[in-house]
């Protein structure tokens, strides 16, 4: 067998993957409710299928053909990295015992159930049996993929390779040392009016301007479309048919534009994937299998953050973009000036919930998960006793009283599902966003001057040469240095916050 033959065998691992990624979308959008059970099957044959073919003999005969043609070319080329990524992929799954899968599979089946009823109770202790279990198995897990230092850093391995507990550990602290007085000055400051973005909005106007504001900084819906849904997400089948959701409350307008602008950015990343990596490993995720073009789910996470955040949230976009969305609400907004509209839609507010929470505030949320996750992990917390600590980092990080366990510890689902170590790509995307943007910026004058006049090519042609195109070839780390010169660097991101909300709330 040949590297042609390796790239036909992970090309159906791309194809499972993929019709999986269909189901999931229809699951998430369009699927009665009571399809939950059979597509719940479905999903998993598909990724027990994915994960088989990918550890076949037919796959390791290939790649070892495929290893001899490529022997010669750089280490950093398409071919080269192909076969190292199918050959790491390989390793991690046979590493893990299918027994240990399939217990964790059964768990997170019954345990979605238990926490449901738990959080519906605002009761922990109903939860708190099968949160054990799911660590343990997580430990096994942990055990069972390998570390060198602590088990936390193969937990997030798979979601965010390169990460450590150790990394994060010097990061957060950094942030919290940079955050925490700009929180606290926040608390003592006057709140910037915006009692108007609570107004009535018309959930079809709502839909029709979050699109055109999608469209606008660079989303293809050539190649894509947009639908309404609960959580909102994006989701890619192949760089030429990517889809995002956003979410729409009659009273909150923010929501469903922002959420847009976030999703759009996740889009972006993947429609602008190099096409000859389609169906190729360059294009799908072989460790989480995943079938996404996104080197990591940080990497992934800077698109959304830097678009909604640096470009969405920014004083260029509402100063062209306010009659725009005049025009979309007639009559709603003539009140409000551009800069009052700039400020509510960038407002702080210390919330318990981390899905609510502002540009300022989110990172606190989690660290904390983080924070919570590594020490059950090695074993220095019990589950009877994360209420307990959940609550105290809640008042010490943002010093807000968390009033009920439905409003704390149990108030996301993933840990029900077994995911433990997802939580820290947010904050890596975070970091990463204020990197690439003020790189982008700094070196490209240009593309300010664009923005400033409404004009999003510029920005989008940089981040598809220096971050899209590359699909998976570079790693995150690899991706920053070729990108801004260095790795992970919080520096960028601190002064992005100290001097956007120094000047919305006229601190010192
Ligand atoms: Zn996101």
């Amino acid at each position: 067998m040949s590297y042609a033959g390796l790239i036909e065998a992970t090309g159906r691992v791309n194809d499972f993957l993929n019709a999986g990624s269909v189901l999931s979308w229809d699951a998430r959008t369009m699927m009665p409710k009571g399809g939950a059970e059979t597509r719940a099957k479905q999903l998993a044959t598909l990724a027990v299928a994915a994960r088989n073919l990918l550890c076949s003999d037919e796959m390791k005969r290939a790649l070892e053909g495929a290893e001899a043609e490529v022997a010669g070319k750089p280490e950093d080329s398409p071919e080269a990295r192909i076969v190292a990524q199918v050959r790491e992929a390989i390793a991690y799954h046979e590493r893990i015992p299918t027994e240990l899968l399939r217990r964790k599979t059964e768990l997170g089946a019954s345990a979605h159930e238990v926490w449901a009823e738990a959080r519906e109770k605002a009761d922990f202790s109903i939860f708190a049996p099968a949160l054990t279990t799911m660590v343990d198995i997580n430990r096994e897990m942990a055990q069972a993929i390998g570390f060198d230092a602590h088990p936390y850093d193969a937990l997030m391995y798979r979601f965010e390779p390169g990460t450590t507990h150790a990394g994060l550990t010097t990061l957060f602290a950094r942030l919290r040392e940079g955050m925490i007085p700009l929180v606290r000055a926040i608390a003592e400051a006057e709140k910037p009016r915006s009692e108007f973005l609570f107004r009535d909005y018309p959930v079809d106007a709502q839909m029709d301007f979050a699109l055109n504001m999608a469209k606008r900084i660079g989303y293809d819906t050539d190649r894509g479309r947009l639908d309404t849904t609960v959580h909102p997400f994006e989701v890619s089948f192949t760089r030429n048919d990517v889809r995002i959701t956003t979410r729409v409350n009659k009273n909150y307008m923010p929501m469903s534009l922002f959420g847009a602008l976030h999703e759009a950015g996740h889009a972006m990343y993947e429609q602008g994937v190099d096409p000859a990596y389609t169906r190729t490993p360059l294009a799908t995720d072989l460790i989480s299998l995943y079938a996404v073009g996104g080197v990591s789910f940080g990497a992934h996470e800077s698109q959304s953050r830097l678009w909604e955040n640096h470009v969405g949230r920014s004083h260029a976009f509402w100063a062209n973009h306010m009659s725009d969305i005049r025009a979309a609400y007639p009559g709603t907004l003539d009140d409000v000036s551009d800069e009052e509209f700039y400020r509510a839609v960038n407002r702080s507010e210390p919330s318990f919930i981390r899905v609510e929470a502002d540009e300022l505030t989110y990172d606190f949320h989690i660290m904390l998960r983080c924070e919570l996750e590594a020490k059950l992990v090695d074993g220095s917390l019990e589950v009877a006793d994360l209420p307990e600590a959940w609550n105290a980092a809640m008042k010490d990080y943002l010093g807000v009283d968390v009033p009920d366990d439905a409003n704390g510890v149990l108030q996301d689902v993933h840990w029900s599902s077994g995911q433990i170590g997802t939580f820290c790509n947010y904050t890596i995307g975070n970091i990463m966003a204020a990197q690439l943007f003020s790189t982008a910026t700094a070196e490209n004058p240009g593309i300010q001057t664009a923005l400033d006049g409404a004009d999003y090519t510029p920005l989008r042609d940089w981040l598809t040469d220096k971050v899209a195109q590359h699909g998976r070839r570079f790693s995150r780390d690899e991706l920053l240095e070729n990108a801004t010169g260095r790795p992970l660097d919080p520096e960028p991101y601190i002064t992005h916050l100290t001097d956007k909300f120094s000047d919305i709330y006229a601190l010192a």
